[in-house]
């Protein structure tokens, strides 16, 4: 079967500063494919590059269509979505208010399936559906986050540091609900993150990433066994 995401030889920066050198990953149908790295390895400009939020070289073919020369918007048409650093909600708005914004492209008679389909794979959203999303909790907001991308039916789910401000719990339980929603809804997700333990619990496939390099691949229970990533990243 033909990967939902083939980047080969992605090259990115800002200005005259190259961070991403010739990248290269693959995401398969339903698989979760989480880029390991250090602060400032270049984790958000890969995500950054493949969603168009910055000028990229190379190829980022998304189910067969080549992304780069492409607008953002156009490449979530495509069905790419981004669920970014730092909680992404519109604070004022409530949770249900968000998540109708996730479904602002879909057909209108589509919407109340996929508010229902939000809820269920999130149910703790439901009793909060009337609160302000900048009322939530940590976790519950990276959730609403998260329910938020899924809103637009994306095939490729990009997702940056969900883990990032949650205590070690509140990571777990997130790290639990995206394998579920992965499982039961098959969306594909890429997944940057600087917790390499909660990730690898749920990666079918890893890469590590330094310096803007990918220098290690494999399945997540071998780079979860690999000596280096074991001192550099999971403090064993
Ligand atoms: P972190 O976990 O700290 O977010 P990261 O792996 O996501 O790290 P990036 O945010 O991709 O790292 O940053 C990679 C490099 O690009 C860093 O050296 C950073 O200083 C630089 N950088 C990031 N954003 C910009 C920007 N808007 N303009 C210039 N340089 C930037």
């Amino acid at each position: 079967m033909s990967p939902v995401l083939e980047v080969r030889g992605l090259t990115a920066g800002y200005g005259s500063l190259t961070v991403l050198r010739d990248v290269g990953l693959t995401v398969g149908e339903g698989e979760i494919v989480v880029v390991l790295g250090a602060n400032g390895a270049g984790k958000t400009t890969t995500l950054r590059a493949l969603s168009g939020l910055i000028p990229a070289q190379g190829s980022v073919v998304l189910s067969g269509t080549e992304l780069l020369g492409r607008k953002a918007d156009a490449r979530a048409r495509l069905g790419l979505g981004h669920a970014p650093e730092g909680r992404g909600t519109f604070t004022d708005l409530t949770v249900d208010e968000n998540l109708r914004m996730g479904g602002l492209r879909l057909p209108r008679n589509e919407l109340p399936a996929a508010l229902d389909q939000a809820y269920g794979l999130f149910p703790q959203l439901t009793p909060l559906r009337d609160r302000a999303a900048g009322r939530l909790s940590g976790g519950e907001q990276q959730m609403l986050t998260v329910a938020r991308a899924l809103m637009a039916r994306p095939r490729l789910l990009l997702l940056d540091e969900p883990s990032m401000g949650l205590a070690p719990q509140i990571t777990a339980n997130l790290f639990a609900e995206l394998r579920r929603v992965n499982a039961e809804s098959g969306t594909a997700m890429l997944l940057v993150e600087q917790n390499a333990a909660a990730a690898l619990t749920i990666a079918h496939h890893g890469h590590v990433l330094e310096s803007g390099h990918i220098v290690l691949s494999g399945t997540g229970s071998q780079l979860a066994g690999n000596p280096s990533v074991r001192r550099a990243y999971l403090g064993v």
